[in-house]
């Protein structure tokens, strides 16, 4: 079966799929604290998923990265991580992974790892409790401790995710990195984007990454790092904790020319581009029929229409959102 190859001769080989809306945590920058989610029944069930997930990797998909909302507060599902699993006994997928918030994952770990799943991202924003519970609104740091504890123990690979705020865990950097580093984690900062109204101002909370870098500089020693995740990210090694450091610039810097990832959300809706709002519907064909004819046809029909690159921008003037989708409907 001939692979995915966008128009722009990009091979698409990693989806995203968020299987929840869902969340026990209400970021500040992420959600709104009184977030309406969507009906049950719009979902994909499991099955579903598994059927969607399956197909791609038919059609050359060779990362999956599970993610939500909180992906691991979906009734469940651990049945998709196992289901997923036979495609890396395969050989068929390389790699199957998650992006969490870690409150689950004191259950989860040891489970994900006997799936095949080598990596996790972990998102924390704070070392301190209260911050961490400021920023989350909900979050409990002693539990999201515990959860990174048992993954760490299960043998998963951990990476840090923490979206950079100005004002408000900056001054954090140094201490992250400490951290992170000294229990042999990667760490990434990541540039708050302008993904759904939440209810404060975007650029209040906007902090250039080239600053931190700058900030960070006057502390450690930066090398950039030959490692590239085929992402967004920039790397660096820090000579003094002899661990990498990464930066997710989507707002500074133009990525999209090694983009080879499209993003499902949990109703079945197919993104080709997290900044542009063209997306196509696999759910209809999906439940059309038995046969994956159809699911496979409007994947290649979607593929032949992947935009070239994002728009992004944060206007000084309007804090408003330039896509209206939040990251928990779109996956982070
Ligand atoms: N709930 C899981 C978690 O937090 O890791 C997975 C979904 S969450 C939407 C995925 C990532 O998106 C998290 O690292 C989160 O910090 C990030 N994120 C959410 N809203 C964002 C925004 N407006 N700008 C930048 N990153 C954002
Ligand atoms: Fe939930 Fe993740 Fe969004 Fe936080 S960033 S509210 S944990 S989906």
């Amino acid at each position: 079966m001939n692979p995915l190859v966008d128009p722009f001769g990009r091979a698409i080989t990693y989806i995203r799929v968020s299987v929840t809306d869902r969340c026990d945590f209400r970021c500040v920058y992420c959600m709104s604290e009184d977030m309406t989610f969507l009906p049950k029944q719009d979902l994909l069930s499991l099955e579903e998923l598994d059927r969607l997930c399956s197909a791609f990797v038919r059609l050359g998909t060779r990362k999956i990265r599970v993610t939500g909302g909180e992906p691991l507060v979906r009734r469940g599902v651990m049945t998709l991580f196992r289901s997923l699993s036979r495609h890396i006994g395969a050989g068929a997928l390389d790699e199957l992974t998650v992006t969490t918030n870690g409150s689950q994952l004191a259950r989860y770990a040891q489970e994900l790892r006997d799936c095949g799943v080598e990596r996790v991202n972990v998102s924390l924003d704070s070392l301190n409790p209260e911050r961490f519970r400021k920023l989350t609104r909900w979050g409990d740091f002693a539990q999201v401790m515990k959860g990174i504890d048992a993954a760490d123990a299960a043998g998963l690979k951990i990476k840090i995710n923490a979206v950079a705020l100005k004002g408000v865990n900056d001054e954090e950097a140094p201490e992250m990195i400490a951290w992170a580093h000294g229990r042999g984690f990667d760490l990434t900062f990541i540039e708050v984007m302008p993904l759904g109204d939440v209810a404060e101002a975007r650029f209040d909370q906007y902090l250039p990454l080239t600053e931190l870098r700058a900030q960070l500089s006057r502390r450690y020693t930066l090398a950039p790092s030959t490692h590239a995740s085929g992402g967004p990210a920039r790397y660096f090694d820090i000579a003094e904790t002899g661990g990498r450091l990464g930066f997710i610039t989507p707002l500074t810097h133009n990525f999209c020319e090694s983009c080879n990832r499209v993003r499902v959300t949990c109703t079945g809706t197919l993104y080709m581009c997290l900044g542009q709002d063209d997306a196509a519907d696999l759910r209809e064909p999906l439940r059309r029929s038995e046969s994956d004819s159809p699911l496979e046809t409007a994947i290649r029909a979607a593929i032949a229409r992947k935009p070239k690159g994002h728009d992004f921008l944060i206007e000084r003037t309007e804090s408003h959102a330039s896509t209206r989708r939040h990251m928990s409907v779109t996956g982070g």
